[in-house]
């Protein structure tokens, strides 16, 4: 049954991607909305505050990990945030590094850049292969560095002292504030990115986000991966040209890469049929295109589902606890 044609498949994954990104805009502006009842003195908020806000706490969710390895127990004030961390990486234990680049607001923004740097200039540019091959192990760097200080040397009693302080109590509010109140710092790192992402497709995914540095091994995993049936391919490089990894895809039968987003779009660019597929590996037979999708949504809400139905999701914080803590904010630095 082909309920979706491969050509239709980029347009499905962008509503989705800008369904999710809306989706995430609207839980910063409740987030927002919650805090700035706080801090005007209101007695109460008009809008409860969203757990989902969590997803934005990557570095906290990796400490709350450990935690949980440890002791057994998901730390309370901020359950959502290892709900998330653990949804994301089963997406990529399961389906690539599917969350990039079907979910992921910041790959959504960064694609959108260098689509609008294609109009632009009419194309990309990429690196020297020596300077592509140096930059993209940045991230990896970056991620050994938060797996060493937290995974690995961080004790087990630092854990609980992290968990229970103010500092991670407040995270939320630090990161809500590090968007509504930029330092000059900030806004000239993110122009340079955003300037950068304009000719260069994915800059800060390709090249230094760890979060997509562990979702990239974690990825190596999953069944599914992208396969050329060498028979049937012409040789004609439009998978290659169009893969915004700048994987080759046009010469190999798997494709394994660490770096590959489970996009699609060398499957929709190619002018074969049935040449390329997001195929798992046990399965023999051709895989309809909207298979993988699906797997993608479906592997997401069901975590974030079984997280809500454990009752791992809200905040043990109170509105109060809130009041308590959020004068402290600018006291609170690490
Ligand atoms: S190989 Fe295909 S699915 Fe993977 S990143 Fe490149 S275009 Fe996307
Ligand atoms: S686009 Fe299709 S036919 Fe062309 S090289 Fe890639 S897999 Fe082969």
């Amino acid at each position: 049954m082909n309920i979706l044609s491969t050509k239709s498949v980029s347009t499905v994954r962008i509503v989705v991607q800008w369904c999710f990104m809306f989706w995430v805009v609207g839980i910063g502006i409740r987030f927002g909305l919650f805090v700035n009842a706080v801090e005007s003195g209101a007695t109460a908020p008009l809008v409860s505050r969203p757990p989902g806000v969590e997803g934005f706490l990557p570095i906290g969710a990796l400490t709350s990990l450990k935690n949980w390895l440890v002791s057994g127990e998901i730390h309370p004030v901020h359950p959502a945030s290892l709900v998330i961390f653990l949804a994301i990486l089963l997406m990529s234990l399961l389906a690539k590094k599917s969350f990039c680049s079907w979910l992921c607001p910041v790959g959504t923004l960064s694609e959108a850049a260098y689509k609008i740097g294609t109009k632009l200039f009419g194309r990309n540019f990429r690196l020297w292969r020596w300077l592509d091959i140096a930059l993209r192990s940045v991230k990896y760097l970056l991620l050994l560095l938060f797996v060493k200080l937290i995974l690995i040397d961080m004790p087990t009693e630092a854990l609980s002292g992290f968990l229970d302080a103010p500092y991670w109590a407040v995270s939320d509010v630090k990161m809500l504030h590090f968007f509504t109140r930029m330092s000059v710092t900030t806004v000239v790192v993110l122009t340079s990115l955003t300037f950068l992402s304009l000719f260069y497709k994915n800059f800060w995914c390709r090249y230094l986000c760890p979060y997509g540095a562990l979702l990239g091994l974690a990825s190596m995993a999953s069944p599914f991966k992208i396969r050329r049936d060498s028979v049937g391919c012409t040789g004609c490089q439009r998978c290659s040209n169009a893969c915004p990894s700048g994987l080759p895809v046009h010469s190999c039968a798997t494709v394994s890469s660490p770096e590959c987003t489970g996009c699609l779009t060398c499957v929709v660019n190619c002018p074969e049929q049935n040449v390329l597929a997001m195929q798992p590996a046990f399965w023999k037979r051709s895989v309809p295109v909207w298979v993988f999708p699906v797997v993608v949504i479906f592997v997401f809400m069901a975590a974030i589902g079984a997280g809500m139905a454990s009752r791992h999701w809200h905040s043990s914080l109170s509105y109060s606890d809130y009041q308590r803590l959020i004068p402290l904010v600018p006291y609170l630095s690490h």
